[in-house]
């Protein structure tokens, strides 16, 4: 089975209402959505997370080195494109364009033996995965005392264990804010933080001992990705677990992020971190130097579906009668595609999310939902 065709399609629809986090915001969602063709005719789907025009235009770069080659060898092709743009590509676009096509490779050597992607990676270790709610974000009217604390009991009202805050403004009103959900939702209700990298160390060390009596699972990118010192000085100065990574990429990325002991749950994105092969590496990685692994998502249904993939196979770190299981991101925030491409939505019921049985990623796509979309294809 060889590659025949490369697809970088690019989707975009308006948001009925602008939100914003901690440095930026949008009125729009994107998606850069991968399709490889085998001679065959089967189809293998993928997602690059980030920005999708600029994905979608590094995707199509690598199409000459895809096309005519075997489609299974999903291993070989990934070294091969990541050591050609090496010298230029190790973080960044380079990988998250990688990521997409890897996902894709994945799909269809799924596809190709009748298996899910996690059967073919030894797995499952577990069928189905509590999904924690991402949501908070902020709006242009109203007060966030209000609409957020509202926002976060409707999710505890919809069956989820556990929501993330988004922090990462200012540290007064962001403590006054999360005292508030906690109020609202009781000592129970698991609640995370995400600073979106808004904070310096001074503001970050602030916040989670201010915060510390709060019950804050953890403090996702308290600080910028790029400063793995700043990371250390966190953990060390507060006592909420630190969480980051959906900023990092390869297995080399996160070796700095482990060996420095930067941080306590680490979050590589699947489709920006290397994709479904490389995030394995970098789980296995994760329980060597017994962090926690918690894959962050923020895309469509295909990029929750292989976020799901790699899910079943995250080992127990360590393993006892009760282990820590992994949990799902489950962003709610507005999206007018992330289900419709899906010819079956991935939904949660009681906050619990199925591990698609089917194969490859285990979903089929709408290629009318696309086509609505889309405005690109190469
Ligand atoms: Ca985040």
């Amino acid at each position: 089975m060889h590659i025949a065709e490369v697809h970088a399609h690019v989707l975009e629809a308006p948001l009925t209402q602008p939100f914003h986090w901690s440095f930026n915001g949008t009125s729009v969602r994107q998606a850069c959505i991968v399709e490889i063709v085998a001679d065959d005719g089967t189809v293998g789907w993928g997602e690059c997370f980030g920005p999708a025009a600029l994905n979608a235009a590094i995707v199509r770069a690598y199409r000459g080195t895809l096309i005519g080659r075997d489609a299974l060898a999903s291993e070989a092709l990934w070294e091969e494109l990541y050591g050609a743009y090496r010298d230029q590509g190790q973080k960044g676009l380079a990988i998250s364009a990688l990521s997409g096509v890897d996902i894709a490779l994945w799909d269809l050597k799924g596809k190709h033996y009748g298996a899910p992607v996690h059967r073919l990676m030894g797995g499952p270790l577990r069928a189905s995965v509590r999904a924690y709610a991402t949501g908070t974000y902020r709006v242009e009217h109203g007060d966030p005392l209000e609409y957020v604390v509202d926002e976060v009991a409707g999710y505890a009202a919809q069956g989820f264990h556990a929501a993330k805050v988004k922090i990462g403004f200012d540290v007064d009103a962001d403590l006054a804010l999360v005292r508030a959900v906690r109020r609202k939702l009781g000592p129970r209700f698991g609640l995370m933080v995400d600073a979106n990298h808004g904070y310096d160390v001074v503001d970050a060390i602030a916040f989670g001992r201010g915060a510390a009596d709060l019950g804050i699972g953890w403090f996702e990118e308290p600080v910028i990705p790029e400063d793995l010192d700043a990371y250390v000085a966190v953990r060390r100065g507060q006592p909420i677990p630190v969480a980051g990574g959906e900023c990092e990429y390869t297995r080399l990325g996160f070796r700095e992020v482990f060996t420095r002991a930067a941080v306590d749950i680490v979050q590589p994105d699947t489709g920006a971190a290397g994709g479904l092969g490389e995030c394995r590496k970098i789980a296995d990685m994760a329980a060597a130097f017994g962090v926690r692994y918690v894959p962050h998502v923020w895309g469509t249904g295909i990029a929750l579906a292989a976020a799901l993939q790699l899910l079943a196979v995250l080992p127990h770190t360590p393993r006892r009668r009760t282990p820590w299981e992994p949990i799902l991101e489950f962003d709610r925030s507005e999206h007018p595609f992330r289900q419709t491409v899906l010819t079956t939505p991935l939904e949660h019921e009681g906050g619990v999310v199925q591990i698609p049985t089917g194969p490859g990623l285990g979903i089929e796509i709408d290629r009318g939902a696309l086509a609505t979309h889309r405005v690109s294809t190469p």
